[in-house]
């Protein structure tokens, strides 16, 4: 993954005209998604996720108003090739991540997530590929496959013997071995500081911070903190690439050593600089491919991964529908050809949340096919009467 475009995107061309308010928003994405499909496709909708719909979380998104990018100008990520060679990039990682587990762990999927839900038990949404690494959607909606794209951070990943163990009980073994820090976390939660990610106003709230917008803790520096190895590595170390048994040593309470070579646990995501596997790069491929239509909900696609898969779905003549607050990455390439008086059967690009958006969508979905049941049930007892009385005739 690389870094994506960090600077602010162009307002959108609302498209159909008609979709510029939640009403019309409704219709135009009612109608793509209940469209004839192209092509003699069979009717299938994937939908490309990102982290605007989890903004209703109480999630921070990168761009928006309370976007990372904004609010802390110095934000900047790890790479997958500090994180695998450094040590020390290593316990300032797990030293954040220790921080941050808790505002992470307590957020819960939103409506917009249910509504994917819904909307796939209306038969309208058979696929969903996310950027998102909360694993919102693999819970609300375990019978709709999701691809995660990026990973997940509810596990972690040896990157020695690729076994996967639980974030959570990891955050109790990150505790135990840096009490400091553990009270400090206690001591901070309640202060609320750890609510934003803006570094002035978690000072205001008594948390101090350094340049880098990191939460200090007083009396213990990043360079103390530690971390566990991985215990599948301890206990069997596994061979280097020459076939020598690789060194895994830990201190007396299990913290990873820097004398080791191996047995280093690394979250289950996609770090920058790191290559989404291909396994997981060849379903979502896989996915678009075989979709009818891609409906793509908060994200501006920065990620060059994710806005391959939209261009992709375009060459092939795939209809495309763009749920998204702001901008989007070259959108002009997703919609120029469209009739701006059109319908949004053919493709849509809507400006809302999607927590406002598709619980609406839902809802009418819902009262449409409802009325057509009604429909039908009217034709067949007219039709049953139509039997009744030849019988009696
Ligand atoms: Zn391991």
């Amino acid at each position: 993954m690389r870094i994506p475009y960090t600077d602010v995107l162009a307002p959108p061309t609302v498209i159909p005209k008609s979709a510029n308010t939640l009403i019309g928003a409704v219709a135009a994405l009612q109608e793509f998604l209940t469209a004839p499909s192209p092509r003699g496709l069979l009717n299938s909708t994937v939908v490309l996720t990102g982290a605007g719909i989890s903004v209703a979380s109480g999630l921070a998104d990168y761009r928006g108003t309370n976007g990372t990018y904004r609010v802390n100008k110095t934000y900047r990520p790890i790479y997958y090739s500090e994180f695998v060679q450094n040590h020390e990039a290593r316990k300032r990682y797990w030293a954040r991540s220790f921080l941050g587990w808790t505002t992470l762990h307590k957020a819960k999927p939103n409506v917009g997530h249910y509504a994917i839900k819904d909307l796939g038990s209306l038969g309208l949404v058979q696929n969903v590929i996310t950027q998102n690494v909360d694993s919102f959607h693999s819970k609300v909606h375990p019978q709709i496959p999701t691809i995660e794209l990026h990973g997940y951070l509810r596990n972690l990943v040896c990157i020695s013997c690729h076994e996967e163990l639980p974030r959570e009980s990891f955050q109790g073994e990150l505790a135990r071995l840096n009490p400091a820090w553990a009270a400090f976390l206690q001591e901070i939660l309640e202060s609320g500081a750890l609510d934003t990610e803006n570094p002035d106003e978690r000072r205001a709230k008594g948390a101090r911070t350094n340049p880098d917008g990191d939460v200090d803790v007083p009396g213990a520096p990043y360079t103390t903190f530690r971390y566990p190895a991985c215990p599948h590595c301890l206990v069997s170390p596994p061979k280097t690439p020459d076939g020598d048994r690789a060194i895994v040593q830990v201190d007396p309470d299990g913290a990873w050593k820097s004398t080791s070579t191996a047995g280093i646990l690394k979250p289950a995501v996609i770090m920058f600089g790191e290559s989404i596997r291909s396994q997981t790069k060849l379903a979502a491929e896989q996915a678009v491919a075989s979709a009818s239509r891609l409906l793509v909900l908060g994200t501006s696609l920065a990620t060059f991964s994710a806005w391959r898969l939209a261009k992709s779905a375009k060459d092939r003549g795939t209809p495309i529908a763009i749920v998204n607050l702001g901008g989007v990455r070259g959108e002009d390439t997703f919609f120029s050809d469209l009739d701006p008086l059109g319908s949004g059967a053919l493709g849509a690009r809507v400006e809302l949340s999607t927590d406002e958006l598709l619980p609406a969508l839902v809802s009418e979905l819902r009262q449409s096919s409802s009325n057509a049941h009604q429909h039908k049930d009217h034709r067949l007892e007219k039709h049953g009467a139509l039997v009744f009385k030849d019988m009696l005739s």
